[in-house]
């Protein structure tokens, strides 16, 4: 097996703006892993706030031995070799995951999909995120979003409700709202979640700091919306950490380093009776298409990266009705 990569700088097509910062493009690590005239694709996005970079994905890539892959591929004891090359890295984990698993479905003749148990006719809608901008930005980026079932907005400023009803102006679309942990106090959050709910918002995504479980455990006891947690929920064992602070749980690959994981993080929270939406970063069609297999299974999907970033070096996936269509080829089914 051969492994091969190279940084790429993947472009926003509008500058990101979150509660706390802003930025206009996502440093990437495309790998390949090609094994019987195979060839098996990952991706790992690299946003700041998570600490990895082009610098430390290769400093990774460089310490892996790809001897250790040896097919089939058992998963449990390759993450765990991953594990023991450094701590943290989850995006650059999760290239070498989805390489592999794309890899796998080209050697078995498969879809990943099929590996990882999802049935394609369960794919949910995917919602597509509109930053915090200006109204007319705001406007222009709900027209380039026509065509989606949901609209994910971010919250977390003194213009929350300005922001809503600007949006609520040209669409009526279900709302998914993520805050970033912008939230500080409880009982403002609880008058916001109710204006919300009267708003049409379906899930709203880490309230307060991910490190106040209080706050966030208080609103989920008393939202009618149910509360999902993000920046607190990365990796497995944080999904049992979760249960009764949450109502559910944000999972994406960046964060799981990659398909294994996030998979054993579904079926962990469907355990515990939580709800899971499934996340991305900036992302190409490649890490797209992973977190898409997994998407079935979840009770939501957020899985907008290619729509909202101008240089993907992968041709678009099937989106039919607001949804990913999984095709029958072998592998992510992805297209150079
Ligand atoms: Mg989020």
């Amino acid at each position: 097996m051969k492994l091969t990569y190279q940084p790429f700088e993947l472009e926003l097509k509008h500058p990101f703006t979150i509660a706390g910062f802003s930025r206009a493009s996502t440093p990437l690590m495309l790998i390949q892993l090609a094994h019987h005239g195979y060839t098996g694709h990952g991706e790992a996005s690299m946003v700041p706030y998570m600490g990895e970079s082009h610098q430390t994905a290769a400093a990774f890539l460089n310490k892996v031995d790809v001897s250790q892959f040896n097919y089939p591929f058992n998963y449990d004891q390759i993450i765990t070799y991953l594990d023991s090359i450094a701590p943290g890295n989850p995006a650059v984990k999760a290239a070498i995951d989805i390489a592999l698993h794309d890899l796998d479905g080209q050697l078995q003749q498969k879809p990943c999909w099929q590996l990882l148990d999802s049935n394609p006719q369960l794919m949910p809608v995917t919602s597509i995120t509109i930053g915090i901008d200006t109204p007319e930005i705001v406007l222009q980026k709900v027209k380039e979003a026509e065509g989606c079932k949901v609209i994910k907005v971010k919250l977390g400023r003194d213009t929350d409700k300005e922001l809503i009803t600007t949006i609520r102006l040209v669409t009526n679309v279900p709302l998914y709202v993520d805050v970033n942990q912008g939230w500080t106090s409880r009982e403002q959050s609880l008058d916001m979640v109710y204006w919300l709910q009267e708003q049409g918002v379906q899930l709203i995504e880490q309230p307060f700091a991910k490190t106040d479980e209080a706050a966030n455990a208080w609103l989920t006891e008393r939202s009618p919306v149910p509360i999902i947690g993000d920046e607190a929920v990365q990796r497995l064992p944080d999904v049992a950490k979760a249960e009764g602070i949450y109502h559910g749980i944000n999972v994406k690959l960046m964060k799981s380093a990659g398909m294994h994981e996030a998979h054993q993080m579904i079926q962990k929270a469907r355990k515990l009776n939580m709800k899971v939406l499934i996340g991305c970063m900036s992302e190409t069609s490649c890490a797209i298409l992973a977190a898409a297999t997994l998407a079935p299974q979840c009770d939501w999907a957020d899985l907008d990266g290619p729509f909202l970033t101008r240089n993907n070096p992968f041709a678009m996936p099937g989106f039919e009705d607001g949804k990913w269509v999984l095709s029958r080829d072998a592998g992510l089914g992805l297209k150079l």
